[in-house]
């Protein structure tokens, strides 16, 4: 058996800012009075470790006492969440990634300018409805086949969710630029994920079978398993070793293995040694 890595298996860099400052807060604070809203990142380990360390996950800010002190999550928060943060005098700790923070402002400032802007994301997705809590009118589009119903938009501006596959965020620009007359593409991808899905389809291409591991919230690694599939029928995704079926590997297989952009390098590390270890 033949395990291949992906390079960028592993934390992105935004997971990576946004985990070392909750773990930073956390020691400092002496676990007191400390509190997020919803997930740090989209796993569930990491957020089972940080509970540990004494943050608390609530549902909405009034479940946090005044005084208290709330870490904002990687992905992003609408600005009600800042303003009623403040209202309760709770000291803040952004976590927010600053490519999130940098597709806000571009939003903003196209919106501002009198543009209609389009998010290309997952409707229920925190980063998305964080980002359109910034704006006066979105249009959030999930797949380019609902281009097709937008009437009477003469200039918008494309803005993608950070982990957006960009082979179907050009297929929507597509789509668009037959009905809107001006069209501007601001490709807000990051580069991480870029990086990434220009890797599982280059390991896709050249493997017998690829296991891509994340967790089922974690959006990012769903587009990986998307694009892979379309490649490689043999994808598989799992979120941590003991979800392995060891039955559907022969000894003779190249396997590629690449990671979600919060998952933690322990779990992609025994997932390898339980298929090294397969009798
Ligand atoms: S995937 Fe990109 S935008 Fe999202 S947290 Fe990581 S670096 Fe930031």
């Amino acid at each position: 058996m033949i395990i291949k890595e992906a390079k960028t298996n592993g934390f992105c860099f935004g997971v990576k800012k946004a985990i070392a400052l909750a773990k930073k807060t956390a020691k400092t604070s002496q676990k007191k009075n400390l509190y997020i809203i919803g997930d740090i990142v989209h796993n569930e380990k990491v957020v089972r470790d940080l509970e540990l360390m004494g943050i608390k996950k609530v549902n909405s800010i009034s479940e946090i006492p005044s005084g208290a002190t709330l870490v904002l999550k990687a992905h992003g928060s609408p600005p009600q969440f800042y303003q009623q943060a403040r209202k309760r005098r709770l000291k803040v700790i952004d976590a927010t990634c600053p490519m999130v923070k940098e597709i806000h402002k571009k939003a903003l400032y196209w919106e501002k300018q009198g543009w209609r802007v389009i998010v290309f994301g997952d409707r229920t997705h925190e980063e998305v409805i964080a980002l359109c809590g910034y704006l006066k009118k979105p249009l959030v589009i999930e797949k380019s086949k609902e281009a097709k119903k937008i009437k009477n938009c003469q200039r918008a501006v494309l803005i993608c969710q950070s982990t957006q596959s960009i082979d179907e965020a050009l297929n929507l620009l597509k789509e668009l630029a037959k009905k809107i007359k001006e069209i501007v593409f601001l490709n807000t991808i990051c580069q991480e994920t870029l990086n990434r899905q220009q890797e599982v389809k280059n390991l896709a291409k050249e493997s017998d079978k690829i296991l891509i591991i994340g967790s089922r919230k974690s959006a990012n690694t769903r587009r990986l398993y998307q694009i892979s599939r379309k490649i490689n029928p043999s994808t598989f995704w799992i979120q941590e070793a003991s979800n392995l079926n060891l039955d559907i590997f022969s000894p003779s297989d190249k396997i590629g293995l690449i990671s979600g952009a919060s998952t933690p390098r322990e779990i992609i590390k025994e997932v390898k040694n339980k298929l090294l270890n397969r009798n």
